[in-house]
C-alpha cells in the first residue's frame, strides 16, 4: 500500500510541478530578456554617446590639432619647401619691376621712398648703415669731403652695402654758385676722392646742390645735367636742418605723413649728424614697410623732385 502511495502522490503533484516550473522558466526568461534589452539599450546609449564625443572631438579645434598634427606638419614642411624660394623670387621680381617702372616713369601708386642722408659721413654713419641693413632698406648718402679714417671706411661701406654714394660737393660752400668753374672743381674734387677711396672707376653721378637747387642757379644746374649727371632735391623734409631739431617722434610722424602723400618720396635728412633724426628712421621704415613702401637707393636714370628745373 505504501508503495502505491508515493507514486500516487507524485502523479498527483505533477501538474503543480509543471506549472511551477513553467512559471519559474517564464520568470527567468523574462528577467533574462529584460537584462538583454537593458544591456542592448545601454550599449546603444554608450555608442551614441561615443559618437557624440567623437564628433565633438573632430569639430573642436583644440582636440583637432593633435589629430591633424601630421597633416599640419606636412603642410608646413611643404610650405617651407615651396615657400622659401618663392618670396625671394617675388622680392627680386617685384624689385626689378619697381626699378623698371621708375626708369619708365610709370610711377602711379608705386610707393617708393628714397631716404637721403646729407653732409656725412660721420662717426654715426656706421650705426645708420647697420639699422638700414636690419630692415633691408637702401639709402642715398649725399656726402661732402671728410678726409679721416672713419669717413674713408664709411664711404667704402656705403658702396659695399649697396647704398648710393652720392655727391654733395667737397666744401658745401654756397659761395661757389656764383663761380661755376670753381663750383665744378669742387664737385670734381669729391668725385675723384670717392673714386680713390672706394676703388670705383665711376661714381653714382647722383648729385644734390648744397641747400638744394633753389639756392643754386641755372648755369650750375645746366652744367650738372650736361655732364650726364642727375640731381635731386626732396619732397619730404625731416625738419632736422635747424639747430634744435624736433623730437624723434615728431620727425618720424612728419616723414611718414609726407611719404603717404607721394608715389615717390625723397626724404631730406641729416641723420648722420642729428640724433633725433637718426632715432626716427627705424620708426619711419618699420611703419612704411608695413604699409607696402619700398626703400630704394637712388640711381642716375630715375626722375626726382627738383625745385629748379633746367
Ligand atoms: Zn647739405
Amino acid at each position: 500500500m505504501k508503495k502505491r502511495t508515493t507514486p500516487k502522490l507524485r502523479i498527483k503533484n505533477l501538474p503543480r510541478f509543471i506549472l511551477f516550473s513553467t512559471i519559474s522558466l517564464i520568470i527567468v526568461f523574462s528577467v533574462l530578456g529584460g537584462m538583454v534589452t537593458l544591456t542592448s539599450k545601454l550599449v546603444i546609449a554608450f555608442n551614441s554617446q561615443r559618437e557624440i564625443l567623437q564628433t565633438a572631438a573632430v569639430n573642436s579645434p583644440e582636440t583637432n590639432a593633435p589629430k591633424s598634427e601630421p597633416i599640419i606638419m606636412n603642410t608646413t614642411t611643404n610650405q617651407n619647401t615651396k615657400a622659401e624660394p618663392v618670396p625671394q623670387t617675388n622680392d627680386t621680381d617685384s624689385l626689378a619691376e619697381i626699378k623698371s617702372r621708375l626708369r619708365n616713369g610709370d610711377t602711379a601708386g608705386i610707393k617708393v621712398v628714397f631716404l637721403t642722408f646729407d653732409d656725412g659721413p660721420s662717426e654715426h654713419t656706421g650705426a645708420l648703415l647697420e639699422m638700414l641693413n636690419e630692415y633691408d632698406a637702401k639709402g642715398t648718402f649725399f656726402t661732402t669731403l671728410h678726409d679721416n679714417d672713419n669717413a674713408k671706411a664709411m664711404y667704402r661701406q656705403i658702396v659695399d652695402q649697396g647704398h648710393t654714394l652720392a655727391n654733395h660737393t667737397s666744401s658745401h660752400d654756397y659761395g661757389l654758385y656764383s663761380n661755376p668753374e670753381a663750383f665744378f672743381a669742387d664737385v670734381d674734387d669729391l668725385d675723384q676722392f670717392q673714386k680713390t677711396i672706394t676703388g670705383q672707376t665711376e661714381t653714382s653721378h647722383v648729385f644734390r646742390f648744397p641747400g638744394g637747387s633753389m639756392n643754386s642757379n641755372e648755369a650750375c644746374a645746366q652744367g650738372i645735367v650736361s655732364r650726364g649727371w642727375n640731381y635731386s632735391d626732396w619732397n619730404v623734409s625731416s625738419g632736422d636742418g635747424c639747430a634744435e631739431p624736433p623730437s624723434s617722434d615728431v620727425i618720424a610722424q612728419m616723414i611718414i605723413e609726407g611719404c603717404r602723400e607721394h608715389d615717390i618720396s625723397v626724404v631730406l635728412s641729416h641723420a648722420e649728424l642729428k640724433e633725433s633724426s637718426r632715432e626716427a628712421m627705424p620708426i619711419v621704415i618699420e611703419t612704411l614697410q608695413e604699409e607696402g613702401y619700398t626703400f630704394l637707393n637712388m640711381e642716375k636714370d630715375y626722375s626726382y623732385p627738383r625745385h629748379l628745373e633746367v
